[in-house]
């Protein structure tokens, strides 16, 4: 039953609605740093893929695994030129070239695995309930991926995926340990006053294995610190997930983790793995985004 379920699933996939959003590939507004100043360059959409997808995922990476990530990043970068637009906010550009919508660099038009991905996917995008929506990925999961809404409040609840297909990334698993003193020093210089450790302890986001509060027990009473700035505190490379243990080792902090990034939608890892198990972007793009359906945009 489940392997007919699939294969429906896949066959239905594999032909896009020929129903289109746009009439013809629409231009998108980035953000970029030019030397130290910032300014808004204006590109075709399936230029801007390639700029972004080479960053965001290895071009050595299997085709499956870069067309899921094309796919995701284009309907990503839709929906926030579709914000923009009907928001007024007045903003000159749709997206920054960071990590915080999607890193993109220019890049010379030469063929490569990543511009023969966008070219396989042109127009593809995926919708919910016969809308774009912003398709979050995120390096690795950890083995669970999270609900948007936990992440970002307000967004709109879907499914997660328990996911096998991430075991083999070295973000899996990691341990990011600091003195005491500087743990707490660090703290202080953000305005969270701790004089002293007793203990540490955490709260979880609400059906998630992520953490979403440290409760530190200074002797005094209880500080708390939402994880997700700790992170941003002490940097995104060495707090690589909000999934973590924590506790105190002699006089140092040591934070026990699970999986890099936000871990919401789809999870690059789990992609390349589940490309090497021969599966097809279509599969990738249903495991990670379960309530979506994939159209053609243009
Ligand atoms: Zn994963």
């Amino acid at each position: 039953m489940m392997k007919r379920f699939f294969a429906i699933a896949i066959l239905v996939s594999l032909f896009p609605s020929p129903k289109t959003l746009l009439a013809s590939e629409p231009t998108l507004r980035v953000l970029v740093t030019d030397g130290n100043k910032n300014v808004v360059e204006e590109l075709p959409l399936e230029d801007y893929l390639a700029g972004v997808v080479k960053h965001e995922m290895s071009p050595t990476w299997p085709a499956e695994s870069l067309k899921a990530q094309t796919i995701a990043a284009r309907t990503y970068a839709l929906t926030m030129k579709e914000r923009n637009r009907t928001a007024k906010t007045g903003r000159t550009y749709d997206v920054t070239s960071t990590m915080f919508d999607q890193v993109y660099q220019k890049t010379s038009q030469g063929k490569s695995t990543v511009t023969t991905a966008v070219a396989a996917t042109r127009g593809l995008i995926l919708k919910r309930d016969g809308r774009t929506f912003l398709t979050y990925y995120h390096s690795c999961c950890g083995g669970e991926t999270e609900y948007a809404a936990n992440v970002w409040p307000g967004s709109v609840p879907t499914r997660i995926a328990m996911d096998p297909y991430c075991a083999r990334s070295p973000k899996l698993t990691w341990e990011y340990r600091l003195p005491t003193k500087q743990f707490m020093a660090t703290l202080n210089a953000q305005g969270t006053h701790v004089q002293n450790i007793a203990s540490l302890a955490t709260t979880t986001l609400p059906h998630s294995r992520r953490v979403d509060m440290l409760l530190i027990d200074d002797g005094e009473g209880m500080k708390m610190v939402r994880a997700t700035d700790l992170r941003r505190i002490f940097g995104y490379a060495n707090l690589k997930s909000t999934w973590f243990n924590v506790g105190l080792e002699r006089n140092e902090v040591v934070f026990a983790g699970r999986g890099y990034g936000h871990g919401v939608g789809l999870c690059q890892w789990g992609a390349k793995g589940m490309a090497e198990a021969g599966k097809m972007y279509q599969d990738i793009l249903k495991f990670y985004y379960p309530d979506a359906e994939i159209a053609s945009a243009y």
